[in-house]
């Protein structure tokens, strides 16, 4: 059996079924077609339970009041609403779209997942890149900015010392989010990081 499944996979057939597979993977269309739904099933039941039981939506911790969230993923995804922040600054916006794929991974969730020199990148010069990746960085940086001063918030003080780390992690995350692209923006004008 595991003979058959190295064979075929070597040979760039279904794993399943030995039809060809597809581009990237080791299952055919129909296989794979089939694997989706099932994830996707997955995920869907494991959602409603997750709802049922009130807990947040994508990771099962406990919610904020109010959302359907925990404070992590809200953060996480940038959902956080501030007020010393300023909001609908969406310079960047279409820019952001046009490099964001949207990829259904295995647990048949659709996640948007950038491109930082994509197939769009090519097509821009590299003054509209950098300033795509200054735009994208500033983007990140103003969520890593609401998600901390959610995590500082004395609702999440309150919580117990492992959602509060979460909620910082969370934040923080945009950082390093923002600090690739302008690693990415800084390589491409060859700025000298390491001077001697
Ligand atoms: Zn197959
Ligand atoms: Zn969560």
């Amino acid at each position: 059996m595991t003979d058959t499944y190295q064979d075929r996979k070597i040979a760039g057939l279904c794993t399943r079924c030995g039809d060809p597979a597809e581009d990237g993977c080791q299952l055919c269309p129909k296989h794979r077609a089939a694997q989706k739904r099932y994830a996707k099933a997955c995920y869907t039941s494991a959602r409603d339970a997750r709802r049922k039981a009130k807990a947040c939506v994508r990771c099962g911790g406990k919610r904020k009041p109010g959302s359907k969230w925990c404070v992590a993923c809200l953060i996480k995804r940038g959902k956080v609403k501030t007020k010393g922040l300023k909001q609908g600054q969406n310079i960047g916006r279409d820019r952001i779209a046009a490099r964001t794929d949207h990829v259904t991974e295995g647990d048949g969730r659709t996640r948007s997942r950038f491109r930082g020199r994509g197939a769009a990148s090519g097509r821009m010069s590299n003054e509209e890149k950098t300033d795509a990746d200054l735009r994208d960085a500033v983007e990140a940086l103003r969520k890593c900015e609401a998600g901390l001063v959610l995590s500082r918030s004395p609702e999440v003080a309150a919580l117990p010392p492992i959602q509060r780390k979460e909620a910082l992690l969370a934040a923080l995350s945009h950082a390093d989010h923002a600090r690739r692209f302008l690693v990415d923006l800084l390589e491409r004008h060859k700025y000298p990081t390491e001077r001697e």
